[in-house]
């Protein structure tokens, strides 16, 4: 999506570690007008097939998650990350592994909002090392609902969840795939290498 990336190429930062910086418009101020046409590529790449539900993890994945869902025209659920009072004891999880904090943690989502009639499409910011979106296809999975595919905002596709999808069998659809940012200069996949 080329106004995707060059947005990414005028304000995203390479840091240590590898992680890109988007906190101008994706991660922490939100562009609206940009999301909303991500939403809408998210439609285009989707055209035909069935989906009763939009899936996503908090925090990052909700306002692309909302965007699109005007779009696809059904609810959008997002799995949480703490367990807290208000959410309900019967819960569908995945289980994730964070490579920046080293740890794995739990995603729930209730089992009122997900079920075996349900067509999935999960949403999510990044696809890195494929722990969250795996963590997310648990839940479908867990829940006996078809898994329609994923939409990926940036897939650093140097890292190994574009691989770890493929093996899953997950139809992914990146809006930017990302070939390398060594020495902070941000390189993409030529399209048709997508
Ligand atoms: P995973 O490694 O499981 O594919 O990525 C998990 C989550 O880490 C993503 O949903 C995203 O929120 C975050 N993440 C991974 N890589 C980056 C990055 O380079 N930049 C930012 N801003 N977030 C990232």
């Amino acid at each position: 999506m080329e106004l995707l990336k060059k947005k990414i190429m005028e304000v995203g930062r390479v840091e240590a570690g590898g992680v890109l910086k988007v906190d101008s418009f994706l991660n922490h101020q939100l562009d609206i007008e940009l999301l909303n046409e991500v939403g809408k590529e998210f439609k285009k790449r989707f055209e035909g097939k069935k989906v009763t539900k939009i899936l996503t993890a908090e925090v990052s994945g909700i306002a692309i998650a909302v965007l699109a869902g005007q779009y696809f025209n059904v609810p959008v659920v997002f799995a949480k990350k703490t367990e807290s009072k208000n959410l309900d004891k019967d819960t569908f999880q995945g289980e994730v592994y964070s490579y920046t904090k080293e740890k794995h943690y739990k995603i729930r989502v209730s089992k009122r909002y997900l079920d075996s009639s349900d067509h999935v499409l999960i949403i999510d910011d990044f696809l890195a090392n494929g722990q969250a979106l795996l963590g997310l296809k648990q839940i479908v999975d867990e829940a006996k609902a078809q898994l329609v595919g994923a939409g990926i905002v940036i897939e650093k596709g140097f890292q190994k969840g574009g691989q770890l999808a493929k093996e899953a069998n997950i139809h992914v659809e990146s809006l930017a795939i990302i070939s390398s940012m060594e020495d902070g200069k941000i390189s993409f996949k030529e399209p048709s290498q997508e």
